[in-house]
C-alpha cells in the first residue's frame, strides 16, 4: 500500500489538553528552519525568555523552555533538586501528584505522601503537620492546577508553609500558566514547570520552567551529579544561559520554539490579567449552562479551576459513548476521567485559545443534543440560554 500525506480533521479541542492551537502559532511554526546557533535564532531565544518571564511573573534569569513536554519539565525539577536520600513531601490530590512520587523515588529520594481527596484542593494544615513530623524534609512538591480533577490549590500559602520549614517548593503549573493567576516572584516559588499545550494554546512538546537564584545556587552546589545528562541544568544553561557564548547541548526544536514565541506574543498582546479574566468569564458561562441542564461539578466552587471543568456523568449514562458521538457528529473532543475518576466524570477544558464564547455554546448545544439522544436524565433546551445570560453580563 502507498501511504499518503497525513491530513488530520479539524477538531474543537475541549479536553484536558492539547487545547486548540491558534492559527497564528501554526503559521509561525511553518516558517523557515534556521540553525540553532544562528545569531537571529539566538536573539529570538532572548525574546522568548523575556516573554516567559512575563507569563510566569518573574525576574528569574533561569527561565526557559525545556525541549520536551510538561512531563519533562516535571522531571527536570526533580532530578536537579533532589539528591539521593533527600526527603520530599509530595502533596497528592490527583493523578499528577502520583507522578511526582515516581519522580522522587527514581532520583533516589524518599517521598512522604500527603493525601487529599481527589477533587479537592491540597489542605495546607495537612502539609504543616507533615512538615512537623518530618523536620529533615528538603523539598515540598504540589500541583497548582490538578488537571485530572479540576481542583486549584492555594500555591502562595503552600509555598509559605514550605519555606517556614526551610524546604524548597516545586510547583506544577502545567495547566495554570496563562489560565489562572500565578505569580512566581510574589509567591516566592523556588522551582516551577509548565506546558505549552494547555492554556498557552501552543502545540504539545515544550515545557517552560523557571528557577529562583537561590535554587540555581543549590543546583550548582550539589554533592552528586544530576542523574540525567539531558536535563542537567548546569549543562543546559550553557545553551540557554544569558551572558556567556551559547554552546551546543542539544539541537533545539527550532520550529516548535517559533510556535511558543508566537503563543507568548499573543498572551502579551492580550495581557495576562485579561487572559485570566477571559478564562473565568467563559467558565462561569459554561457552568451556568451545565448546571441549568442538571449536571454537577465535582469540585466545590471555591476550589474550581476555570480552565478545567470536571462534571459527574449522570447515572446510567455510558460516558465513552457520549464522547464518541461528540467527536463524530460535532468534531468536539472533551476529556474522560483519569485514574480513580475514570468512567465517572467528563473533563471539559476551556484552555487558552479554546476558552471562547463560541466553544461554550457549541459544547452546551452538543451536550444537550447528545445527552438527549442517549436518554440521560437532563433538562433539555435550557443550557444555551443560561450561558448566554452569563456571557451578556
Ligand atoms: C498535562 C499535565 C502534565 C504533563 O504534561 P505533558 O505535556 O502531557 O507531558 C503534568 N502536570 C499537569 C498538571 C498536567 O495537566
Amino acid at each position: 500500500m502507498t501511504v499518503k500525506s497525513f491530513h488530520p480533521p479539524q477538531r474543537v479541542l475541549m479536553g484536558p489538553g492539547p487545547s486548540d492551537v491558534s492559527p497564528r502559532v501554526l503559521e509561525a511554526m511553518s516558517r523557515p528552519t534556521i540553525g540553532h546557533l544562528d545569531p537571529v535564532f539566538v536573539s529570538m531565544m532572548d525574546e522568548m525568555k523575556v516573554l516567559l518571564k512575563y507569563a510566569f511573573q518573574t525576574e528569574n534569569e533561569l527561565t526557559m523552555p525545556v525541549s520536551a513536554p510538561g512531563s519533562a519539565g516535571m522531571e527536570t525539577c526533580f532530578v536537579n533538586l533532589v539528591e539521593p536520600g533527600d526527603k520530599v513531601i509530595v502533596c497528592q490530590n490527583g493523578v499528577f501528584g502520583g507522578r511526582m512520587k515516581e519522580n522522587v523515588e527514581r532520583t533516589g529520594g524518599i517521598a512522604v505522601m500527603v493525601q487529599d481527596d481527589w477533587g479537592r484542593a491540597v489542605d495546607p494544615q495537612k502539609l504543616k503537620d507533615a512538615l512537623k513530623a518530618n523536620s529533615d524534609a528538603k523539598v515540598v512538591a504540589f500541583v497548582h492546577a490538578e488537571t485530572s480533577t479540576g481542583a486549584q490549590s492555594d500555591a502562595k500559602t503552600l509555598v509559605e508553609i514550605a519555606h517556614q520549614h526551610d524546604c524548597l517548593a516545586i510547583v506544577d503549573a502545567v495547566t495554570s500558566l496563562g489560565g489562572t493567576p500565578l505569580k512566581v516572584d510574589e509567591w516566592n516559588i523556588d522551582a516551577i514547570y509548565s506546558g505549552t499545550q494547555k492554556c498557552l494554546s501552543c502545540t504539545p512538546g515544550l515545557s517552560p520552567v523557571s528557577f529562583s537564584k537561590n535554587t540555581q545556587e543549590k543546583i550548582k552546589n550539589r554533592k552528586t551529579k544530576v542523574q540525567s545528562w539531558f536535563m542537567d541544568l548546569n549543562l543546559v544553561m550553557g545553551y540557554w544561559g544569558g551572558a556567556t557564548k551559547r554552546a551546543y547541548h542539544h539541537t533545539a526544536p527550532i520550529n516548535a520554539l517559533y510556535g511558543l514565541h508566537e503563543a507568548l506574543v499573543i498572551l502579551q498582546e492580550e495581557g495576562l490579567q485579561n487572559s485570566w479574566a477571559r478564562h473565568q468569564k467563559n467558565h462561569l458561562a459554561l457552568r451556568a449552562g451545565l448546571e441549568a441542564m442538571g449536571l454537577n461539578f465535582v469540585v466545590p466552587e471555591a476550589e474550581r479551576l476555570p480552565q478545567l471543568n470536571a462534571i459527574s456523568v449522570p447515572d446510567g449514562v455510558d460516558e465513552a459513548a457520549v464522547r464518541a458521538i461528540l467527536l463524530s457528529d460535532y468534531q468536539l473532543e472533551i476529556g474522560a476521567g483519569l485514574g480513580a475518576m475514570a468512567g465517572k466524570v467528563w473533563r471539559i477544558g476551556l484552555m487558552g485559545h479554546a476558552s471562547n464564547p463560541r466553544n461554550v455554546l457549541l459544547c452546551l448545544s452538543a451536550l444537550d443534543d447528545v445527552l438527549g439522544r442517549v436518554k440521560a436524565p437532563i433538562k433539555r433546551g435550557v443550557a444555551v440560554d443560561a450561558a448566554n445570560k452569563k456571557l451578556a453580563g
